[in-house]
Protein backbone atom coordinates (compact mmCIF):
# COMPACT_ATOMS: atom_id res chain seq x y z
CA UNK A 1 0.00 0.00 0.00
CA UNK A 2 1.07 3.36 -0.92
CA UNK A 3 1.62 6.27 1.65
CA UNK A 4 -0.75 7.95 -0.78
CA UNK A 5 -3.55 5.16 0.03
CA UNK A 6 -2.57 4.75 3.68
CA UNK A 7 -3.34 8.25 4.47
CA UNK A 8 -6.91 8.21 2.61
CA UNK A 9 -7.64 5.14 4.76
CA UNK A 10 -6.68 6.69 7.82
CA UNK A 11 -9.40 9.80 7.20
CA UNK A 12 -12.00 7.54 6.51
CA UNK A 13 -11.65 5.82 9.77
CA UNK A 14 -11.28 8.73 11.51
CA UNK A 15 -13.01 11.62 10.09
CA UNK A 16 -16.75 12.56 11.25
CA UNK A 17 -18.37 14.10 8.17
CA UNK A 18 -17.97 12.44 4.85
CA UNK A 19 -14.90 11.31 2.69
CA UNK A 20 -16.23 11.64 -0.91
CA UNK A 21 -13.43 10.57 -3.70
CA UNK A 22 -13.70 11.38 -7.31
CA UNK A 23 -11.99 9.76 -9.85
CA UNK A 24 -11.25 10.39 -13.20
CA UNK A 25 -11.65 7.71 -16.21
CA UNK A 26 -9.63 8.38 -19.29
CA UNK A 27 -5.67 7.94 -17.78
CA UNK A 28 -7.05 6.82 -14.15
CA UNK A 29 -8.97 4.00 -14.28
CA UNK A 30 -9.54 3.08 -18.08
CA UNK A 31 -6.49 3.46 -20.37
CA UNK A 32 -5.64 6.31 -22.48
CA UNK A 33 -5.22 4.64 -25.96
CA UNK A 34 -4.10 7.92 -27.40
CA UNK A 35 -2.69 5.96 -30.34
CA UNK A 36 -6.64 5.25 -31.13
CA UNK A 37 -7.32 8.48 -32.46
CA UNK A 38 -8.58 6.78 -35.64
CA UNK A 39 -11.48 5.07 -33.66
CA UNK A 40 -11.62 7.77 -30.78
CA UNK A 41 -15.48 9.00 -32.65
CA UNK A 42 -16.48 4.92 -33.24
CA UNK A 43 -19.63 4.41 -31.03
CA UNK A 44 -18.33 1.83 -28.69
CA UNK A 45 -15.20 2.68 -28.71
CA UNK A 46 -14.96 3.90 -25.06
CA UNK A 47 -16.26 0.08 -23.94
CA UNK A 48 -12.85 -1.07 -25.23
CA UNK A 49 -10.69 0.73 -23.25
CA UNK A 50 -8.30 -1.46 -21.37
CA UNK A 51 -9.42 -1.55 -17.11
CA UNK A 52 -6.63 -0.35 -14.84
CA UNK A 53 -6.99 -3.23 -12.45
CA UNK A 54 -4.81 -1.69 -9.54
CA UNK A 55 -7.00 1.52 -9.26
CA UNK A 56 -9.93 -0.72 -9.61
CA UNK A 57 -9.03 -2.78 -6.81
CA UNK A 58 -7.88 0.39 -5.23
CA UNK A 59 -11.31 2.61 -6.03
CA UNK A 60 -13.77 -0.60 -4.79
CA UNK A 61 -11.62 -1.40 -1.34
CA UNK A 62 -11.52 2.13 -0.66
CA UNK A 63 -15.37 2.39 -1.48
CA UNK A 64 -16.06 -0.70 1.07
CA UNK A 65 -14.43 1.59 3.53
CA UNK A 66 -16.66 4.19 3.56
CA UNK A 67 -15.88 6.80 0.99
CA UNK A 68 -18.67 7.30 -1.06
CA UNK A 69 -17.19 6.88 -4.68
CA UNK A 70 -17.74 9.08 -7.26
CA UNK A 71 -16.91 9.63 -11.60
CA UNK A 72 -15.80 12.83 -12.33
CA UNK A 73 -14.88 12.12 -16.36
CA UNK A 74 -15.09 14.02 -19.79
CA UNK A 75 -16.29 12.79 -23.34
CA UNK A 76 -17.18 15.02 -26.22
CA UNK A 77 -20.37 13.70 -26.96
CA UNK A 78 -23.55 12.18 -25.70
CA UNK A 79 -23.67 8.55 -27.46
CA UNK A 80 -19.74 8.68 -26.03
CA UNK A 81 -21.43 9.37 -22.52
CA UNK A 82 -23.64 5.53 -23.02
CA UNK A 83 -20.66 3.92 -23.73
CA UNK A 84 -18.67 5.04 -20.63
CA UNK A 85 -21.65 4.12 -18.73
CA UNK A 86 -21.41 0.88 -19.67
CA UNK A 87 -17.76 0.44 -18.96
CA UNK A 88 -18.89 1.68 -15.41
CA UNK A 89 -21.20 -0.89 -15.62
CA UNK A 90 -19.23 -4.02 -16.36
CA UNK A 91 -15.83 -2.62 -14.05
CA UNK A 92 -17.66 -0.16 -10.92
CA UNK A 93 -20.63 -1.60 -10.64
CA UNK A 94 -20.71 -0.61 -7.08
CA UNK A 95 -21.09 2.93 -7.56
CA UNK A 96 -24.44 4.66 -7.67
CA UNK A 97 -25.69 5.88 -11.05
CA UNK A 98 -26.17 9.31 -9.41
CA UNK A 99 -22.07 9.45 -8.43
CA UNK A 100 -21.54 9.56 -11.81
CA UNK A 101 -20.80 12.57 -13.36
CA UNK A 102 -19.99 12.70 -17.27
CA UNK A 103 -19.49 15.88 -18.96
CA UNK A 104 -20.17 15.91 -22.69
CA UNK A 105 -18.28 18.72 -23.70
CA UNK A 106 -18.98 19.32 -27.03
CA UNK A 107 -23.15 18.80 -26.67
CA UNK A 108 -24.47 20.87 -23.73
CA UNK A 109 -24.99 23.44 -22.39
CA UNK A 110 -22.13 24.33 -20.69
CA UNK A 111 -19.27 27.03 -21.36
CA UNK A 112 -16.85 25.43 -23.92
CA UNK A 113 -14.22 28.46 -23.30
CA UNK A 114 -14.02 27.36 -20.04
CA UNK A 115 -11.19 25.38 -19.42
CA UNK A 116 -11.30 21.67 -18.35
CA UNK A 117 -10.19 22.08 -14.63
CA UNK A 118 -12.31 25.28 -14.30
CA UNK A 119 -15.53 22.50 -15.52
CA UNK A 120 -14.51 19.86 -13.32
CA UNK A 121 -14.15 22.66 -10.26
CA UNK A 122 -17.80 23.95 -11.42
CA UNK A 123 -19.20 20.02 -11.08
CA UNK A 124 -17.23 19.07 -8.35
CA UNK A 125 -18.94 22.46 -5.99
CA UNK A 126 -22.10 21.24 -6.76
CA UNK A 127 -21.88 17.73 -4.87
CA UNK A 128 -19.39 18.64 -1.95
CA UNK A 129 -19.95 20.60 1.22
CA UNK A 130 -18.15 22.21 4.03
CA UNK A 131 -17.88 18.99 5.89
CA UNK A 132 -16.56 16.30 3.25
CA UNK A 133 -12.90 15.46 3.32
CA UNK A 134 -12.73 15.11 -0.31
CA UNK A 135 -10.17 13.70 -2.67
CA UNK A 136 -9.55 14.32 -6.58
CA UNK A 137 -8.12 11.66 -8.38
CA UNK A 138 -6.72 12.76 -11.86
CA UNK A 139 -3.95 12.12 -14.40
CA UNK A 140 -4.36 15.51 -15.39
CA UNK A 141 -2.03 17.64 -13.67
CA UNK A 142 -3.21 20.74 -14.60
CA UNK A 143 -7.05 19.42 -14.08
CA UNK A 144 -5.78 19.14 -10.57
CA UNK A 145 -3.73 21.92 -9.90
CA UNK A 146 -6.82 23.94 -12.04
CA UNK A 147 -9.24 22.67 -9.59
CA UNK A 148 -7.25 22.90 -6.28
CA UNK A 149 -6.97 26.79 -7.04
CA UNK A 150 -10.30 27.02 -7.19
CA UNK A 151 -11.13 24.85 -4.58
CA UNK A 152 -7.84 25.12 -1.74
CA UNK A 153 -9.73 22.76 0.51
CA UNK A 154 -9.77 20.05 -2.08
CA UNK A 155 -6.94 17.10 -1.75
CA UNK A 156 -5.67 16.60 -5.43
CA UNK A 157 -3.95 12.92 -6.19
CA UNK A 158 -2.77 11.59 -9.16
CA UNK A 159 -3.34 7.75 -10.08
CA UNK A 160 0.60 7.17 -9.97
CA UNK A 161 1.03 7.58 -6.26
CA UNK A 162 -1.37 4.52 -6.14
CA UNK A 163 1.36 2.45 -7.69
CA UNK A 164 3.65 0.77 -6.22
MG1 LIG B 1 -7.76 11.62 -17.61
Amino acid sequence: MTDTEKSIVQKIKTVDGCVKIFWDMDGTCASMDMHRTDEKLDKGFFYTKRPIKTILRIMHELNNLGAETYILSFCSYYYQKTDKMKWLKRYCEFIPENNIIIIPRRESDINLSKSKEMLKAEYLKEYVSDNDTVYVIDDNESVLLGIKSKMPQINIVSPIDFIE
